[in-house]
């Protein structure tokens, strides 16, 4: 049997073409359906239907054989235990720092000030700002980060970003870039060495898919 981890929503929508190229059609869709484990057109494969953040961490026990995880979640799991081939090349968005328009960030930088960052990505915003010398307090928030700098919880946030609807909607504006995010396929490494006559395949048709 082969586990793949899915999170509902882009990644999943987004999956569905790749998994069709290797052969694999889910019987149920995770949006109307309250089960976490979906049977497939194939005996052999299941998927299971889990946080986008805990994706990482089912592959890397192995209680899934393959995933799907943005590179926002990966680099906040730290990629311990995980072989990551490939690229898939959805969920595109960035990663980046926003501020309330009325503040001036580059002279915050400048001036070596102490800025407060809101974020759920805490070490992607450590890394970053220390690789820039910017001194920083982290917040750590779980979600709508955007409110954190409206009322004064903090001057900055890290977060995703792909239309910016969002920001403009609460009057911020992105600032600088941390990076390009999107979806990787993360494999189990004793998995891929105990069942690579079923996931090689499965490898190649994903890449032949994310090619075409
Ligand atoms: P939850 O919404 O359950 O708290 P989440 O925000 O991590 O979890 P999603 O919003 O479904 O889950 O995002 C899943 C993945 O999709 C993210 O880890 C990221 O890689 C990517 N993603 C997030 N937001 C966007 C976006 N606006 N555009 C494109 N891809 C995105
Ligand atoms: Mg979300």
């Amino acid at each position: 049997m082969i586990t793949i981890a899915l999170s509902k929503g882009r990644i999943f929508e987004e999956t569905l073409p790749l998994l069709e190229a290797a052969g694999i059609k889910p019987l149920e869709d995770p949006e109307t359906s309250r089960k976490l484990i979906l049977g497939t057109n194939r005996a052999d494969v299941r998927l299971i239907i889990v946080r986008a953040s805990d994706v990482p961490t089912y592959v890397q026990y192995g209680a899934a054989d393959i995933g799907v995880a943005g590179k926002d979640v990966l680099n906040e799991h730290g990629g311990d235990g995980l072989y990551q081939p490939l690229d898939l090349n959805i969920a595109k968005c960035r990663m980046m720092v926003a501020v309330r328009s009325d503040f001036d960030y580059e002279s915050a930088v400048k001036q070596g000030a102490r800025i407060r960052v809101a974020t759920k990505y805490v070490k992607t915003a450590r890394e970053h700002f220390a690789s820039k010398g910017v001194h920083v307090d982290l917040i750590k928030l779980y979600g709508s980060m955007e409110l954190a700098p409206l009322v004064g919880l903090s001057d900055a946030i890290v977060d995703l970003v792909s239309s910016g609807a969002t920001l403009k909607a609460n009057n911020l504006v992105a600032v600088e870039e941390v990076s390009q995010i999107s979806s990787r396929l993360v494999v189990n490494q004793a998995s891929l060495k105990l069942k690579r006559s079923t996931i090689q395949p499965m490898l190649d048709a994903f890449a032949g898919a994310v090619k075409g």
